[in-house]
């Protein structure tokens, strides 16, 4: 199985594009590079965003009523407070895929979909940052959002041999 790990906001989510029961609605575009990059993988997705604490079941329906692309299949731990040594503050969302990661071996590849840099050193080849991107032409504000480019990079890791 291949895995997405998703943030949402500075991912999907930028300038709000309007409201919903959900919350603001995503960028068309970057929902149809999420679903360019889900064709070529059959990757599947697992929460790692802040929205994730309305729970997996709301996760699922917003997936569902919004028609978003591919299938939430589950969300990351809460691991803040297991984890209060010195760094856990830096590497947090890092530590929450890990937690994860370490409860499906079966996972053959992932990638995580971040705007934040808050990942393990064992995480960085698999992960593309969507923001500080002011150079790809379909950016949106300063240089964030799931752009051609970064799912493209998405894309080559999760099909890496
Ligand atoms: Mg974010």
């Amino acid at each position: 199985m291949k895995i997405i790990f998703l943030d949402i906001d500075g991912v999907l989510n930028v300038i709000s594009q309007g409201r919903d029961q959900f919350g603001s609605i995503f960028h068309k575009h970057f929902e149809d590079n999420l679903r360019h990059l889900i064709e070529q993988t059959d990757a599947k997705i697992v929460i790692s965003s802040t929205w994730r604490f309305s729970g997996l079941d709301i996760m699922k329906d917003m997936w569902l009523k919004r028609n978003l692309p591919g299938e939430v299949i589950d969300i990351t731990p809460y691991c803040a407070i297991i984890q209060k040594d010195e760094s856990y503050e830096s590497v947090e969302r890092g530590y929450e895929i890990q937690a994860w990661l370490n409860k499906h071996p079966d996972v053959e590849n992932y990638v995580i979909l971040d705007d934040d840099n808050d990942m393990l050193d064992c995480q960085l080849n698999n992960f593309v940052k969507t923001s500080g991107n002011s150079d790809h032409p379909d950016k949106i504000d300063i240089g964030y959002g799931l752009t051609k480019i970064c799912t493209d990079k998405a894309i080559k890791i999760l099909n890496r041999k």
